[in-house]
């Protein structure tokens, strides 16, 4: 008996799902889970979790599981020991530099691993190799949030914590399927409008949980948020609604921010979204007489081509009610994956090093140049969108993926993975033999959350540690082990014994980390960035100003012209998006079996409307046709959606995959696939 006392372990870790970030203990026997127990001390739910973080976890012993490094000969892989596959990986990518420079490769980080593995994966690219072509998949969903923040505020983070979402007066969420994609963070919304009478504003194209749930809902068409945001931003000017004192205090441009709005009149956001005018103009009221707004946003905003505007658009108007800087209020850019607001702030990001620091700024690039001796380049490197037309047009030859399945992930996947296969070298390294992984010349196993010590930072800016739950499974590696040996074996002189050695050396360099250390992170400890090096974290941001040179913030004019519509040909509009029951591509939690159960196969979406008109029914079989590609799938009739507009989950796999149909359109400004915009026509395949 007491020996299967001492197999019974007890692990607190982090989940590995959405950027919600609970932390739970793990109870084990071996290697088997017994159960997940979330601990009243988790900084950012409590005792909640959801099905994700319960019961999430089978993955992690799956038969799928990848324990050989592979090497691609000629059409076939072949196992090899993890010495040979290390020092190829290192051979190529040297014979690569050499022969076509260091800029001939990119490297693309992953938004689940450590924060101290995105900081190796940007050092092995920056120093070891010598470019700044380094990216994490933020690129995808939430890098236009920051940029508007950048713009506006200076931050690109939440401005407060989750705690206070919930002590807003008003929330309103844009373009977010909260219940589904942070089911504990839209607990807490719904704990507070039933206990405080919290205000909830949903605005959405699909009529999902929250959306039934909002005091008021509202459906604008597709890519026009910023207009609506832009008109309720006139209405409380012209009517002298606005926070004057907070503006003269805090924020500089008010006089050519005022004249850019010019254009957002009533009558012409109603025209464009499809509310009407007295709607929009209650919306303005009861922004501008809420004590404290919270608006929360995530792909619906940011997948457009005007993601980034849209996103500044929303901070402008919290600047215009001076909801920053107090509990309650503030910007909240819903963050994805676990991990992708660490994965960024930890430097995998082609402009900037680590704690959002320019590469073009001398005094940061010198800082850097001497600690890891070495020479780093100024310029920007090329992005994940960058990275693919590069390929096309033969000026990157090879690419280094760490736990991304980029070959289903990316927009317009016929167009990336017809760039994979011209790839003279290819490394992945996942837990998985994923799609991407087909394409590969070298794969890496990787482990785990659960096998491997780190710090994940939550949306709330919260950086968590977890503790090593399971051995690594045998033959798999935690990705910051394999990115040392490949260091290594390039010459670097990388010497990390445990992840706090990594952890300690980033926060020497990055200011925005200097407090930062294992030691004040210990157990359900945790600290929201930035950190002084004394220790203190900023749970609420901007209390001393914001990050410009006179400590105020800056309205950022904007303009507005509608680029995405669907057309005679394409008449369809298809959105994407998630389900509570899987996560993103669905290559963990489709190996999950309850999960499968409950949620076992995509489907597409079609309003009541159109399903009527196009005689179709329950089960019928569908195509859909962009211009970049088809995707086929069974029809669900539901009134989630309404007219044209169609919904495919983004965990569909398969024929069904989303990606098919998405193209080449970005965001202005940051190259975010315009993901939510796609136009298409379909076909009945079976009528059922
Ligand atoms: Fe994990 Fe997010 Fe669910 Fe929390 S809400 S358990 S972080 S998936």
């Amino acid at each position: 008996a007491a020996m299967r006392e001492e197999r019974i372990k007890k692990t607190k870790t982090v989940c590995t799902y959405c950027g919600v970030g609970c932390s739970f203990d793990v109870w084990t026997k071996d290697r088997k889970i017994l159960k997940v127990e979330p601990n009243a001390e988790s900084p950012a739910n409590g005792i909640s979790t959801c099905i994700k973080g319960k019961f999430g976890w089978d993955y992690v012993n799956s038969e799928e599981r990848l324990t050989k490094p592979l090497i691609r000969r000629g059409d076939a892989f072949e196992e090899v020991e993890w010495d040979e596959a290390i020092s190829y990986v290192a051979s190529r990518f040297k014979e690569i530099k050499e022969k076509r420079g260091a800029d001939d490769i990119g490297f693309i980080s992953s938004s689940k691993a450590t924060n101290e593995e995105s900081y190796l994966m940007q050092k092995l690219s920056r120093q070891i190799i010598g470019t700044n072509n380094v990216d994490n998949c933020s690129r995808y969903c939430q890098t236009p949030a920051t940029k508007g923040l950048f713009r506006t505020v200076g931050h690109g983070g939440d401005s407060g914590s989750i705690e206070d979402i919930a002590k807003a007066d008003l929330v309103i969420t844009i373009g977010s399927n909260t219940a589904e994609s942070h089911p504990v963070l839209a607990s807490r919304i719904k704990r507070s409008q039933k206990l405080f009478g919290q205000k909830l504003f949903v605005f959405d194209i699909r009529k999902h949980e929250m959306a039934t749930r909002a005091d008021r809902f509202y459906q604008p068409k597709s890519g026009t948020d910023l207009v609506w945001i832009s008109a309720v931003s006139k209405y409380i000017l012209d009517r002298g609604l606005e926070d004057r004192t907070f503006i003269d205090e805090w924020v500089n441009g008010f006089e050519e921010y005022r004249q850019s709005l010019e254009q957002f009149t009533m009558e012409y956001a109603s025209n464009l979204t499809g509310i009407p005018e007295g709607e929009l103009i209650d919306v303005a009221e009861d922004i501008a007489r809420s004590g404290k707004v919270s608006v929360c946003w995530a792909m619906g905003v940011t997948q457009h081509m005007r993601g980034s505007d849209t996103s500044t658009a929303i901070s402008n108007l919290l600047l215009l009610t001076g909801n920053y800087r107090k509990e309650g209020c503030g910007a909240y850019p819903l963050r994805g994956h676990n991990n992708v607001q660490g994965c960024s702030d930890f430097g995998s990001i082609p402009n900037f090093f680590p704690g959002y620091e320019e590469t073009t700024d001398d005094e940061v690039r010198s800082r850097y140049e001497e600690a890891w001796n070495c020479e780093i380049p100024k310029e920007a490197g090329k992005d994940n969108h960058q990275m693919i037309e590069a390929i096309h047009d033969g000026n990157l030859s090879s690419m280094f993926v760490i736990g991304e399945d980029t070959g289903i992930v990316d927009a317009n996947i016929n167009y990336v993975t017809a760039a994979f296969e011209k790839l003279d070298f290819f490394v992945v390294q996942d837990l998985f033999f994923t799609k991407t992984a087909e394409y590969a010349d070298v794969v890496l196993p990787a482990s785990p959350s659960l096998e491997k010590e780190g710090t994940f930072t939550n949306t709330e800016r919260r950086i968590q540690r977890l503790y090593k739950v399971l051995d690594p499974l045998p033959g798999s590696k935690p990705d910051w082990e394999i990115l040392q040996l490949i260091a290594q074996e390039l010459g670097g002189d990388w010497n990390y014994d445990h992840p706090s050695e990594i952890m300690d050396e980033a926060a020497s360099l990055a200011p925005l980390f200097a407090g930062v250390s294992y030691e004040r992170l210990e157990g359900y400890d945790s600290l929201q960035w930035p950190v002084a090096a004394d220790g203190t974290d900023e749970p609420l941001l901007f209390l001393d100003g914001f990050p410009f040179e006179d400590r105020k913030a800056k309205f950022f004019p904007l303009d507005f012209e509608l680029d995405y519509d669907t057309s005679e040909e394409y008449d369809l509009h298809v959105n994407n998006g998630r389900l509570l029951e899987h996560f993103h591509e669905g290559n963990m939690t489709y190996k999950v079996e309850g999960i499968v159960k409950k949620t076992p196969n995509p489907f597409i979406e079609v309003s009541e409307e159109l399903a009527r008109e196009r005689k179709i029914h329950e089960g019928a079989e569908i195509k859909l046709i962009s211009e970049a590609g088809e995707a086929t799938g069974v029809v669900t009739v539901t009134d989630r959606v309404r007219g044209n507009e169609l919904f495919i989950p983004m965990s569909a796999n398969g024929k069904s995959a989303v990606n098919f149909l998405t193209d080449n359109r970005v965001d202005k400004d940051t190259n975010t696939p315009a993901y939510k915009e796609i136009a298409v026509r379909m076909e009945v395949v079976k009528k059922k």
